[in-house]
């Protein structure tokens, strides 16, 4: 069986390549083009295609596939709102992801970036290596006895809010579903209720309709003075706009986000020489309390091999048929 793995980095082929040798008769061609519908047609002799983050796999991409032969979309990754999901349906595609590689991965760049905007670490940084010891700017806050509130407590939010509880901070939760593991030590509370009580509030539930700018100026204006924002769940979650007009209120003492609306066209790219135009991320990154990474949550060695493992495995239960918790479509 052939893959088309697309928008591949070397570090793609570094955790792939090794694990090729647990599966016989699985081929992949790495190619460094984004999976969109100008490339799909390259898919075409393939049986499958492996694709992440900011491809586009809506349904001119899926028409495409069908007519090429391809029979599995492989994503790479947890999220597949990039993803259309009825097409690949209606078309007969297979769609399989990798629901739960490394919750840890993420959710301690979850904890990263909130201490780094509370410590304003990238600010302490810089200013040491330019001479600069004084203390200007760097007021933060104890996390110790504080309170957490996590949005979505699937496997990332509860890996989250076990670090949390680690802290010595109380932890409390919204989610449509409540997650028995946590029960000993996080309290379930309407979402009002979280945005109100939490110094730290991290995102964790995945971008639907029902999601959809979940964080906007209404929620913003519930939030604590001083609170701490943090999102690596996917960009979508959060109304950039409002966010920045939430900032502007002085409402947060940082924002740390992995995610955001406009990183599509950024994610993974060498961009430093071009200049951002109409950018509002240009925008968020002027204050001085904001933090942006790119993308980087399941960026560890721990994390890469277990998806490379999944996304296998995932195509070897395709071919065979069976189908589980990794089936989108
Ligand atoms: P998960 O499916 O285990 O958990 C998601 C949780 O969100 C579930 O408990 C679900 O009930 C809850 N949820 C659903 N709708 C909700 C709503 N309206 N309000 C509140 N909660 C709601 O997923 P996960 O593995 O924990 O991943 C969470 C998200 O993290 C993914 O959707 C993905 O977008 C993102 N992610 C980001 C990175 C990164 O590199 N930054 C990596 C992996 C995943």
């Amino acid at each position: 069986m052939k893959i088309l793995f697309y928008s591949a980095k070397t570090y793609d082929k570094k955790s792939f390549d090794p694990e090729l040798e647990n599966f016989p008769g699985i081929e992949i061609d790495y190619i460094d083009h984004e999976l969109e519908p100008i490339t799909a047609p390259l898919a075409k002799g393939y049986d499958a295609v492996c694709a992440f983050v900011s491809a586009d796999v809506g349904a001119a991409t899926l028409e495409i596939f069908k007519e090429c032969g391809v029979k599995y979309v492989l994503m790479r990754c947890a999220g597949f709102n990039n993803v259309d999901t009825e097409k690949a349906k209606e078309l007969g595609i297979t769609v399989k992801r990798v629901p739960g590689y490394s919750p840890e991965s993420v959710a301690e760049l979850a904890m990263g970036l909130a201490l780094a905007v509370n410590r304003r670490l990238y600010k302490a940084y810089n200013k040491v290596r330019e001479n600069d010891y004084t203390l200007k700017g760097l007021r933060g806050v104890n996390f110790y006895e504080k309170t957490a509130g996590i949005i979505g407590t699937g496997k990332i939010g509860a890996a989250m809010a076990r670090i949390c509880r680690g802290f010595g901070m109380r932890v409390i939760a919204y989610d449509v579903y409540q997650n028995p593991a946590l029960k000993d030590f996080v309290e379930y509370v309407t979402l009002d209720e979280l945005l109100a009580k939490s110094d730290l509030i991290s995102l964790h539930c995945p971008l639907m309709d029902s999601t959809y700018h979940m964080i906007n100026l209404e929620s913003i204006k519930k939030m604590k003075d001083g609170v701490i924002l943090v999102n690596t769940s996917r960009g979508g979650l959060i109304d950039t706009k409002e966010l920045i007009e939430g900032i502007r209120l002085n409402k947060f003492l940082g924002v740390g986000l992995d995610v955001y609306e406009e990183e599509t066209g950024n994610v993974y790219q060498d961009l430093s020489d071009e200049i951002m135009a109409h950018s509002v991320t240009a925008r968020l990154l002027a204050f001085p309390n904001v933090m942006i990474t790119s993308h980087q949550g399941f960026y560890t060695k721990e994390a890469l091999s277990a998806i490379a493992q999944t996304t296998l495995q995932n195509l070897k239960d395709a071919e065979a048929g069976i189908r589980n918790e990794n089936d989108v479509a």
